[in-house]
């Protein structure tokens, strides 16, 4: 049986620019080409849980503007519902990145209608995300909209999903009610800070670390939570000891957006009824596909093409 994930969270354009090198102050520089493709983490998550067979419910916003089209094209080809994908008075998010022939890059974010993500958005759809088996978040959006959503669908109905990336000032007490928490290691210690929690034992080895990260975010009350590694995989405590997940070993040639083919896949997996081991075999599955292939969601696998 299909799950059903809503995911509440950013929708962007990326224009990616390649340039010879990094433009100083005051500069103009003449590009090699650009080029406009959807992105977002909240939106990129969606389309890796519609991939993998999750019916899935986005909450966001985009501009009245041309990117509108641009940014939820995907969605829409992945099958995500974007009933309740608001369109507001600011332009749709948007990331200029430019890139440099040696693969330095320097990145700005425009938010825009982003930050229309609002409590009053959640509030209103909160009969529809109540009757989902999976809620995402992650931290493109307000810090308030995180709260409110965590602290909103806390209970057994519904399993909340926090990935705390960026890293956003959200309550300690909100991010303790999220059911797991997936994040990578520099974002763990990030979350250990704001619980007021330290990991011990640390080690220098990726995975033993990866260990004593989610030992510590676990100890700190939270109910489950998931580090990824990179290239490494993932290690998980659901409960117990931290278990690791291996990624495949694969020729990689741009890890864009693998995080949150990451989140999306294993929510797709859990919203349908898999336990947290077996969710992050699959999104390691899915997030080391990802990797082979240039860009975000256009190199999300379908169910059927994950090896
Ligand atoms: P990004 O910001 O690039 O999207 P991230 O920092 O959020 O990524 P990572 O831990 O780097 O998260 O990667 C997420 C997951 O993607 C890993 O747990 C792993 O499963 C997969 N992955 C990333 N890089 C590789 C790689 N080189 N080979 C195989 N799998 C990879």
């Amino acid at each position: 049986m299909p799950g059903t994930v809503a995911v509440i969270g950013s929708i962007n354009v990326d224009l990616h620019l390649l340039v010879d090198r990094l433009p100083g102050p005051g500069e103009t520089l003449l590009g090699a080409g650009g080029t406009l493709s959807p992105g977002g983490k909240g939106a990129n998550q969606a389309v890796a849980a519609a991939r993998q067979g999750a019916a899935v419910l986005m909450v966001g916003a985009v501009g009245r503007d041309a990117n509108a089209a641009a940014a939820t094209e995907l969605l829409r080809q992945s099958g995500v519902d974007l009933g309740l994908v608001a369109e507001v008075g600011g332009p749709t998010g948007l990331a200029v990145v430019t890139v440099d022939r040696k693969g330095e890059n320097s990145i700005v974010v425009v938010p825009g209608a982003n930050r229309e993500v609002d409590t009053a958005l959640v509030e209103a759809a909160l009969p529809r995300l109540a009757g989902c088996d999976v809620v995402v978040l992650q931290g493109e959006v307000p810090p308030g909209t995180v709260e409110f959503a965590l602290r909103a669908l806390a209970g057994p109905a519904v399993r909340t999903v926090l990935n705390l990336a960026p890293v956003i000032p959200v309550a300690a007490e909100a991010m303790l009610a999220a059911d797991v928490l997936i994040v990578n290691e520099h974002e763990a210690a990030e979350a250990l800070a704001i619980l007021s929690a330290a990991p011990s034992g640390l080690t220098g080895d990726p995975v033993a670390d990866g260990g004593a990260l989610v030992a510590a975010l676990v100890a700190a009350g939270l109910g489950a939570a998931v580090v990824t590694l990179g290239a490494r995989g993932a290690v998980l405590a659901d409960g117990g000891q931290p278990v690791h997940v291996p990624a495949p070993e694969v020729a990689a040639v741009d890890t864009t957006g693998a995080g949150d083919a990451f989140v999306g896949a294993a929510a797709a997996a859990l919203s349908r009824g898999a336990g947290l081991y077996e969710a992050c075999t699959l999104a390691t599955a899915v997030a080391a596909q990802t990797v082979t292939a240039h860009g975000a969601q256009q190199s999300y696998p379908w169910a059927e093409n994950v090896q």
